[in-house]
């Protein structure tokens, strides 16, 4: 069993990420596997220049051990761009010259899961693949026919890409690769066989399973958990001024953590060190505890 934690260097960890972390490592590790680490930090533009050093100092004083070196995305374009050129190769790709308000004014675009469903302006153009968008042919192959699969949480998924995402984008104008193709690359790449996140990107996994299938990649275990939102409904993040986790406070943080994750620990435990608190984590860790639902914090 390998499983991963992988955050993108936006900004600080709060309790919302600490939460996947937590439940993550729990699950692999006590089932005798290796957790890796894994910064996602490709999207140049959304970062924040030290949130990578500062998640891993604030993983360190939580006390997570991960196995292996940890793994920069920023350095592995040249696996992207191969999977990229895979995908040409099988006729899947196209050239898109779209813009946002083109694609939002279009007569026929519908509202999928994530923004609009792209309604198919450039798909035979041919435009050049290195000039423009890069997207995916979602359409013709799927039109009729549904990703299934079954999250260990939230039980039974299924969604018509076609219908409800469209042929969506691999690598962007500005030659960003997307998070869906870089996240399978990597997971096949690392040997990843067990996903646990935030349910937050519960919709981009039938996205993940089809880039898996045309790429000939083994399909992974998908575990979603429920993620903090605010007493607004928004999920926890910088954006929303989520408080970054404070190292001195780690055991009330892990022991916060695991409360959300419905493991119960006792309350004295708080008073006890960081390893006492882990020790009592591992040996009565159960996944079956989670709530389904979203946690208000
Ligand atoms: N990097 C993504 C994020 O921070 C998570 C990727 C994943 O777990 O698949 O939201």
């Amino acid at each position: 069993m390998i499983g991963r934690f992988a955050p993108s260097p936006t900004g600080p960890l709060h309790i919302g990420s600490l939460l996947a972390a937590v439940a993550s490592y729990l699950e692999v590790k006590s089932q005798g596997g290796q957790w890796l680490l894994r910064i996602e930090d490709i999207d140049t533009p959304r970062q924040m220049p030290g949130a990578d050093q500062a998640i891993i100092d604030t993983l360190e004083s939580h006390g997570f051990c991960w196995d292996g070196e940890i793994i920069y995305q920023s350095q592995r374009l040249d696996l992207y761009h191969e999977a990229l050129k895979r995908l040409q190769e099988l006729d899947l790709l196209y050239g898109c010259q779209c813009s946002r308000k083109q694609i939002a004014e279009h007569p026929k675009v519908s509202m999928g899961v994530d923004g609009f469903v792209y309604p198919n302006i450039c798909n035979h153009l041919h435009l050049d693949l290195h000039q423009h968008a890069v997207r995916i042919k979602v359409s013709d192959k799927m039109i009729n026919k549904n990703i299934v699969f079954e999250d260990l949480i939230q039980g039974k998924i299924e969604q018509n890409l076609a219908q409800q995402v469209g042929d969506f984008v691999l690598r962007r104008a500005d030659g960003i690769f997307s998070y869906q193709l870089a996240v399978v690359v990597d997971d096949a790449a690392q040997g990843v066989t067990d996903i646990l996140r935030g349910c937050d990107l519960l919709d981009s996994t039938p996205r993940q399973i089809f880039l898996q299938h045309c790429l000939g990649l083994a399909q992974v275990n998908y575990c979603h958990i429920p993620i903090i939102v605010n007493a607004a409904g928004e999920k926890l993040s910088k954006q929303t001024l989520a408080p970054a986790l404070q190292s001195q406070h780690a055991v009330a943080n892990l022991h916060h953590a695991l409360t959300l994750l419905g493991q119960a620990p006792p309350k004295e435990l708080i008073y006890e060190s960081l390893d006492h608190l882990w020790q009592w984590a591992f040996q009565h860790w159960d996944i079956g505890q989670i709530p389904v639902r979203q946690k208000i914090v």
